[in-house]
């Protein structure tokens, strides 16, 4: 056996797994500069992080860590099949258009708590400690016991001068936890109300409950999946049709680039998918005064002119669109799809997906969570150190909280679903959302983080609150590695930002 392989076979071992024949053959034909140890181990890591509890690896484990350089990519010979005849693979996931059925009365918002405690419980338990989380009515303040695990919903939080106050709820019962050391005090200012957290209590001398360590339920470090062809999706939000600050000249130049027009040809052919994750029109009565703000008043024809619009994306490309704020449907998350008397125009392309917010989907088997991005204003308003420049900052904390809108009573509606349907309860290879009107992204534990800018000037109510948008860039994401470059179409010749 030559020494690579028996160092490769050796790491298996120690960390406790077999080799598959499949997985052995593959390894015997790598490069010869490949490094089977350390692919193994790759795969060790992925594996666990899937909570795959198999024991042995396969070819296929093996082959998810491989870097796809672009001609091993395509599965079926560039030459059998031009990018154009590469059928889009459109899988939704979760969508709550026919799932929201609000329910009435005082307990109402009761039911959506309980909904979301046992959900965000269940993914604490996931973690690799999280089998040692108790109830809160388990810790008995004043006796002299060891470190306790608890998690629960945060009903209050009292930040004081030299301390930080929670007040936990799980269903069990309430405890009041005192962060004071420095380190805690401060992670315990940054939880949001009504998210789940994970405390670590002991007892203190007063007969307190003292938080010695605060975590949240958060993203496990995981290897993306990753499309087995070279296809890319491309990203917009917030185009605000009928608003006088639509910028119509630039988004046709995205067009005219779409339908191959404006060169890129390698990116274009291989565009199967246009996310649009929100406020696609500028809707009508949103805001006091928005009459004054549109070109186009009727909601009924903004959604045909965004149609006209999307009409014009090659009907070899699915188009996705979610609605946002400025979406003529229900205003409390999670939204329903944009309703027929509105969505009929759009309703007449084959190609469009008209879904609910959020909504997860597949994209060549890449997972995408697609959310506007309500609560994003919240989020920046109440966590130290953020700011609208960089919106992709403030969708990790939603990550780590795995809730999409956990504030109650800010700035974003939430209808009284008995099921908590913004949870994150799957891990995403993609979180996209918008509202913000600046592009930005970043990795986040192996999910790709982005933020999609806009394509409306920059307006009076943004000028107030300090927000400078950067219209017309365009995020294009190639699937096969979630790589990101950016297109520039604010100017007459298409550049490169
Ligand atoms: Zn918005």
């Amino acid at each position: 056996m030559p020494l690579k392989l028996a160092q490769a076979v050796q790491e298996a071992l120690a960390q406790g797994y077999q080799l598959r024949p499949d997985a052995y053959r593959f390894l015997e034909g790598l490069a010869a500069e490949a490094d089977p140890a350390t692919l193994v181990v790759q795969a060790v890591v992925a594996k666990r992080a899937r909570g795959d509890a198999e024991m042995a690896l396969s070819r296929a484990d093996l082959e998810q860590i491989l870097p796809r350089p672009p001609e091993e990519v395509e599965v079926v010979p560039a030459k059998d099949i031009s990018p154009a005849e590469i059928p889009s693979e459109v899988e939704i996931v979760r969508d709550p258009t026919t799932s929201v059925h609000p329910a009435a009365g005082g307990e109402a918002f009761a039911l959506l708590f309980r909904s979301r405690y046992y959900k965000l419980l269940a993914i604490a338990r996931q973690r690799p400690d999280g089998h040692q989380i108790q109830r809160v009515v388990s810790v008995k303040t004043g006796a002299r016991e060891g470190t306790k695990k608890i998690a629960g919903l945060v009903l209050a939080k009292r930040i004081r001068r030299t301390s930080t106050e929670l007040v936990l709820d799980d269903e069990s019962g309430r405890l009041t936890v005192i962060a004071g050391e420095e380190g805690v005090a401060r992670a315990a200012a940054d939880v949001a109300l009504d998210q789940l957290v994970i405390v670590d209590v002991v007892s203190g001398r007063r007969g307190d409950a003292l938080a010695t360590r605060i975590y949240h339920p958060d993203i496990p470090d995981h290897v993306p999946s990753f499309a087995k062809r070279r296809v890319y999706a491309v990203f917009v939000s917030d185009l605000q049709v009928g608003s006088r600050m639509f910028l119509l000249e630039a988004f046709q130049r995205l067009l005219v680039w779409l339908q191959g027009r404006g060169g890129d040809e390698a990116i274009v052919r291989r565009v199967k998918y246009v996310v649009i994750v929100g406020d696609a029109v500028d809707g009508a009565g949103v805001y006091p005064g928005q009459d004054a703000d549109l070109e186009e008043p009727s909601t009924v024809r903004q959604y045909e002119r965004l149609a006209q619009l999307l009409e014009q994306v090659p009907t070899q490309m699915s188009v996705l669109l979610i609605p946002g704020n400025h979406d003529p449907t229900r205003q409390a998350l999670p939204q329903p799809a944009v309703p027929r008397e509105h969505a009929e125009p759009l309703a007449r392309l084959p190609n469009v997906y008209s879904l609910g917010n959020p909504a997860v989907v597949r994209l060549h088997g890449v997972q995408v969570l697609l959310y506007h991005g309500q609560s994003l204003y919240d989020v920046v308003a109440t966590t130290p150190g953020l700011t609208f420049e960089k919106p992709a900052a403030a969708m990790k904390v939603l990550l780590k909280a795995r809730h999409l809108a956990p504030m109650y009573g800010g700035r974003t509606p939430l209808a009284p679903e008995p099921e908590d349907q913004l949870v994150i309860e799957g891990v995403p290879d993609i979180f996209v959302a918008g509202h913000i009107h600046t592009l930005d992204a970043e990795k986040y534990r192996g999910t790709l983080v982005l933020n999609c800018g806009t394509w409306q000037a920059q307006t009076q109510y943004q000028a107030n609150m300090g927000i400078r948008p950067t219209p017309a860039l365009l995020p294009v994401v190639d699937l096969a590695t979630l790589d990101l470059v950016v297109r520039d179409f604010s100017q007459p010749s298409p550049g490169r930002a």
